[in-house]
């Protein structure tokens, strides 16, 4: 029987959420700090979000509820 190590875990590759690359556990949460900060144009608002907040922008996205309302809400 083999043991499995602790350090095989951190060597484990794992799948950036934001760019699809594989990266070993122990860089992906340093990878994905700079690559979620990455801003992404959103084609149904046409704003720039950060990847990490693309999901949840979604969710608001004022673009996509333009077909219930023509008023566009003031940003300030
Ligand atoms: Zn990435
Ligand atoms: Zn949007």
């Amino acid at each position: 029987m083999f043991a499995i190590k602790s350090a095989e875990c951190e060597q484990r590759l794992q799948v950036c959420l934001f760019c699809d690359l594989e990266l070993p556990v122990k860089d992906l949460q340093d990878h994905s700090e700079v690559c979620g900060s990455r801003t992404e144009l959103c084609r149904d608002c046409g704003r720039y979000v950060t990847l990490k907040l693309l999901n949840e922008h979604t969710s608001t996205c004022p673009g996509l509820r333009a077909d219930q309302s023509l008023l566009r809400t003031p940003e300030d």
